[in-house]
């Protein structure tokens, strides 16, 4: 498998300059999802056993043996630089193995993280600037989100459009590679190549476009200028709509629901991505929450962790009390930050306090201390709204464990790590 996505990779950006290449999977108290270092990615083992995004994350990393330690951003201010090309590629990699319908739906899910953080954050806020300005004295870890990732992905799939054919942009891409390898470079090394590599688009002035300006996409707040076209997506994000609709058209028809699509059929990001949307669109009517239930939970129980979480916060965010136990026990099998702190966060920012103290005296022996530290932050101070915590916000390779340390020196203009838990 591993071979297969290294081929892929090499046959679009070209060969593999590393020799080596090896998977490390860390314990679950690695406060980090994955960690593109050179020969050897770093991955946390809790992902496992949840299938396509143990796909998307290795693939992720993979990527970064082309951008990101081939060619390095020069700066922290820069990052997008990495995040965005590698994103693009573990794309571009995924749709040469998975086909364009399962990179369309990947990327579908992640957007709606985007938006979904957006929200959050507000549209002014600085640090939706794909070139974030680095305060002296803050932590360059404090500044990554989902706009490192998912925006720098949208404006490098917008100059991939640019040039017509994502064929004719791995080209631009492998002679990038080439000419920058071992190197640190800065958004302008990327630009000024792009348009001296398309000196029809130069001649254009691409760069100056009313409303798309480069520089506009470098120093703009708020989502990207433009997003990617996902209809190629459509044979799988269409199903999870259509089911979507179903239960949140009212009146509630749910023996038409239920019946209408077997989810057990699915691929995982399917289901992920219809969970988000009633995420969502939580709280929602008691009546649905509890056919839901009825039609889903015990399906739910059987698959993977990133799904089962998605389906405990709709309980706490529901109040649906008859799940509660299974929120109980995933607290008590679970000790890995990455599902423990979205799930806290939610069972705290509602009325339920007592019972999240509860399993956590339970629990907190297990606990790695930074994790249990963090946990204790959540109990006792509550919850700053900008820090609300999303399990679909999840990018990766942040180290999560730098900001939990001094929470306050950000809180009001950068997204804390604990509310990004996503991989490098
Ligand atoms: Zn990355």
């Amino acid at each position: 498998m591993v071979e297969r996505w290294l081929s892929a990779a090499e046959s679009l950006y070209g060969r593999y300059i590393w020799g080596r290449y090896d998977i490390v999977f860390l314990p679950p108290s690695f406060p980090i999802v994955a960690m593109e270092n050179p020969c050897l990615t770093f991955i946390i083992s809790s992902i496992l056993e949840s299938d396509d995004f143990l796909i998307i994350d290795v693939i992720h990393e993979i990527a970064h043996s082309w951008f990101g330690n081939a060619v390095t951003n020069a700066t922290w201010e820069e990052m997008w630089l990495s995040e965005g090309l590698a994103t693009y590629a573990q794309r571009r990699i995924t749709t040469e193995t998975y086909g364009a319908a399962f990179t369309c739906l990947e990327t579908a899910f992640r957007l709606d993280a985007l938006h979904r953080q957006m929200k959050l954050l507000g549209e002014d806020n600085p640090v939706s600037k794909l070139q974030v300005k680095l305060e002296p004295g803050v932590n360059p870890s404090n500044m990554m989100n989902l706009f490192t990732y998912e925006k720098g992905y949208c404006f490098v799939y917008y100059l991939s459009q640019l040039c017509g054919d994502p064929k004719h942009f791995d080209s631009f891409l492998r002679a990038y590679i080439e000419k920058y390898k071992f190197t640190s470079v800065v958004a302008q090394d990327l630009l000024d190549s792009f348009l001296n590599f398309f000196p029809e688009l130069k001649e254009q002035s691409v760069d100056n476009k009313a409303g798309l300006e480069f520089e506009r996409w470098l120093n703009a707040t708020g989502p990207p200028l433009a997003e990617p076209d996902l209809s190629q997506g459509s044979s799988l994000i269409r199903p999870v709509e259509t089911l979507f609709k179903l239960w949140t058209t009212e009146p509630l028809d749910a023996v038409a629901a239920a019946s209408s699509v077997d989810i057990t059929k699915w691929r995982p990001f399917q289901t992920v991505l219809f969970l988000d949307r009633l995420l969502d669109g939580s709280p929602l009517p008691p009546e649905v929450v509890k056919k839901l239930s009825e039609c889903y939970s015990s399906q739910l129980d059987t698959m993977n962790a990133e799904i089962r979480i998605r389906w405990l916060q709709i309980v706490v965010r529901n109040d649906y009390y008859p799940d509660f136990y299974k929120v109980r026990h995933f607290l008590e099998y679970q000790m890995s930050r990455m599902y423990t702190i979205p799930l806290y966060e939610d069972i705290c920012t509602g009325t339920l306090k007592s019972f999240a103290l509860e399993v956590f005296y339970q629990t907190q022996n297990q606990l790695h201390p930074n994790l249990r530290k963090t946990i204790q932050q959540i109990l006792t101070q509550g919850l700053n709204p900008l820090t609300t915590t999303d399990t679909t916000a999840v990018a990766t390779d942040t180290p999560t464990v730098v900001l939990e340390d001094k929470p306050s020196e950000t809180a009001n203009s950068a997204i804390s790590l604990r509310d990004v838990n996503v991989s490098a």
